[in-house]
């Protein structure tokens, strides 16, 4: 047996042991379980330093999870957007396609609460469907495999789903998002490596949510992925207590940087039924990104996003760069907070309307920028 599945296999699954470790009554863990599904990878239950730290918070069940807030079971509505089992298909060129329901350990955060460990909710009899689905449907030029963590699955297993999705001539890239660099970075094996390479071009999207999960070994299982020249980008979830501070963040970042893995957004956490307890005020986010931008490297800033309630899909968060913008003049705050302006061009080509506040179709502004667009000018 791979060593992986191994230590996998030592990880802590019952709540007892966990009771006694961290000194919290069974019988509340116990009930949490039997709704939300609990493991923690020896790995990631060694960086906890003491209870109720930034690496406890994630994995160790609360029993405020069950707690009712008015939250959602299905807060992104994905089941409203899933054409088939397995597939979330909800924008135009690119879909979700779940190809594994388990997870090297379960974070008590997650979005999928309802869904993660539950074999039956994501089937694995299932992918041939999907991988159907992909084909028949050309506008999708990008499969992002999620889950659960698709690199649950064995190489064998993976790699079969990886030759279907290639062999369909409009699938522009591949994506794959997990979590295991973090929870158990010993699935970064030579063998697995050598395997995904085949299959570029495939981005992979990884979570870290605090500095202290790159360690040196993850940070090595990282820089596996990068030397296979496939490109890394993190995904955050802005956590209450865990990592809700500007320092937590921007040492997260940098630390990332150094491990060739590009902060990519930071998600305020989504309404999950039993996360209430996670969640900061969306200020907390503006606060955050407000602390990175121009005063540190800017491939370290993340977009910060709301993955909005319903199903509308992320969108990105800004704090107030822009004061105002008129026919003449963009007025802006930089980022030490000094106003600068900025004065329009003036000439045919500038809208008579200012873009902020009303709705245009884009198409109009694209005709004037198309020119601009010479391509065949590019020499290599
Ligand atoms: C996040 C997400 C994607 C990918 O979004 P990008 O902004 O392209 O990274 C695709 N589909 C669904 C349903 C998503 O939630
Ligand atoms: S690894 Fe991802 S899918 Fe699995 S429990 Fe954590 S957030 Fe959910």
């Amino acid at each position: 047996m791979e060593r992986w599945r191994k230590q996998l296999q030592k990880s802590v699954t019952h709540v007892d042991e966990l009771a006694k470790r961290f000194d919290i009554s069974p019988e509340a863990l116990r009930k949490v379980e039997q709704t939300f599904k609990m493991k923690i990878t020896p790995y990631y239950l060694s960086l906890i330093e003491k209870k109720n730290d930034p690496i406890y918070r994630q994995v160790v069940p609360d029993e405020r999870e069950l707690e009712n807030h008015g939250l959602y079971v299905d807060p992104l509505a994905e089941d409203e957007d899933s054409p088939v089992n397995n597939i979330v298909h909800r924008y135009p060129d690119r879909c979700l396609f779940l190809i594994s329901p388990v997870c090297g350990s379960y974070c008590r955060f997650c979005t999928r609460k309802r869904k993660v460990g539950d074999p039956e909710k994501i089937n694995r009899n299932f992918i041939d469907e999907g991988v159907d689905y992909i084909r028949s449907h050309p506008e999708i030029r990008d499969v992002i495999l999620s889950g659960g963590d698709p690199l649950m699955l064995s190489d064998a297993k993976l790699e079969a789903i990886l030759q279907k999705v290639r062999a369909i001539p409009h699938i522009q890239i591949i994506r794959i998002g997990t979590r295991m660099p973090c929870f158990l970075p010993h699935r970064i094996t030579t063998k697995l490596v050598k395997m995904l390479k085949k299959y570029h071009p495939l981005y992979m999207n990884v979570h870290f949510n605090h500095p202290r999960e790159l360690t040196p070994l993850a940070v090595k299982a990282l820089g596996r992925l990068a030397d296979a020249g496939i490109p890394l980008g993190n995904q955050t979830v802005l956590l209450k207590d865990v990592n809700d501070d500007p320092q937590t963040m921007k040492l997260l970042v940098q630390k990332l940087l150094q491990a060739r893995v590009r902060p990519y957004y930071i998600y305020q956490a989504d309404m999950v039924f039993g996360t209430d307890h996670f969640r900061t005020r969306v200020e907390k986010g503006l606060e955050i990104i407000k602390s990175l931008r121009g005063w540190t490297s800017g491939l370290a800033v993340p977009h910060f996003v709301i993955d909005a309630p319903g199903g509308g899909g992320k969108i990105p968060l800004l704090p107030e760069y822009v004061q105002s913008i008129t026919d003449t003049e963009v007025v802006m705050r930089n980022y030490a907070g000094k106003i600068f302006r900025y004065t329009q061009p003036i000439g045919k080509s500038r809208p008579t309307q200012h873009r902020v506040a009303k709705e245009e179709t884009t198409d109009s502004l694209f005709d004037e920028v198309d020119q601009t667009l010479l391509v065949d000018d590019l020499v290599f």
